[in-house]
């Protein structure tokens, strides 16, 4: 019971709660298009039902086909929030997200080489857990690999100062230090959720409603992050997640039924 004790003590609170800034997005989330758990139809229904976003991206790994079948069913059905096409780029140097894309941006290029690609198509470019590096391995069922001090150098026009994936307070911690004194990029607050209990964990709260709204935001460095606690089911539920995709990762044959993997 340690580590979910642990869990709860470095969760982060909503600190911020009297800002002026109305809106509420989660710019940084997954669906089974990459490693996400949910469907995009569920991940969808969840914001609807279960959340206060006025906005949301969803940023699969190197893919916006999760995004693109979400913006479709949109078209045909009216949700209470607006999406950006996003995708998390897997670049030479580290993660990288784009929103507002129109096109895939190809996995492999340099930071630089991703943020002019996002650019020329009219996207913005954040840094997601710039201070986290975790690689997916034997074990390791998380890849996380932030762009660390580069982002000093790069022309991006964000950085994400909370990731709400738990046990990252010390890397968000670094970020939003090393934000105050030295980059002074717009800052971000996001989920990176995999799981729907995720969503809306970290949020980025913006003058206005819309996507149109939260994009000027961002221009004009007008944003602010905030996060909300895991519950302890919510936790429980990321850790099994967690054990699943380290199971599926593991190099070891795959066992196929659910009750023989728990027994394992
Ligand atoms: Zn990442
Ligand atoms: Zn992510």
């Amino acid at each position: 019971m340690r580590s979910y004790m642990e869990v709860k003590k470095h969760t982060m609170t909503d600190r911020r709660t009297d800002l002026p800034r109305a809106g509420r997005a989660d710019l940084h989330m997954h669906t089974h298009h990459s490693d996400g758990a949910p469907s995009v139809r569920a991940l969808l229904d969840h914001v609807a039902a279960h959340t206060r976003l006025d906005v949301i991206a969803i940023t699969d790994h190197d893919t916006i086909q999760g995004a693109l079948e979400a913006r479709d069913i949109m078209r045909q059905q009216p949700y209470p929030f607006e999406l950006i096409v996003g995708e998390e780029v897997s670049t030479r140097d580290g993660h990288l997200v784009g929103l507002f894309l129109r096109e895939r941006v190809r996995p492999g290029l340099s930071a630089a080489r991703s943020i002019e690609e996002i650019h020329a198509q009219g996207g913005l470019a954040f840094a997601p857990h710039p201070f986290f590096r975790a690689y997916q391995g034997e074990g390791r069922p998380i890849t996380m690999v932030g762009l660390g001090i580069m982002v000093r150098e790069l022309k991006l026009d964000a950085i994400e100062v909370i990731n709400a994936t738990p046990f990252l307070s010390a890397a968000n911690r670094r970020a939003m230090n090393y934000n105050a004194t030295t980059g002074r990029l717009p800052a971000l607050g996001n989920s990176d959720g995999h799981i729907l209990a995720a969503v809306g964990k970290g949020y980025t709260r913006f003058p206005g409603r819309g996507a149109a709204d939260l994009r000027t935001a961002i221009t004009l460095g007008q944003t602010e992050a905030g996060a909300r606690d895991y519950r302890t089911h919510e936790l429980l539920s990321y850790l099994r997640f967690w054990l699943r995709q380290q199971r599926r990762s593991a190099p070891a044959p795959r066992i196929e039924r659910e009750g023989a993997e728990q027994a394992a």
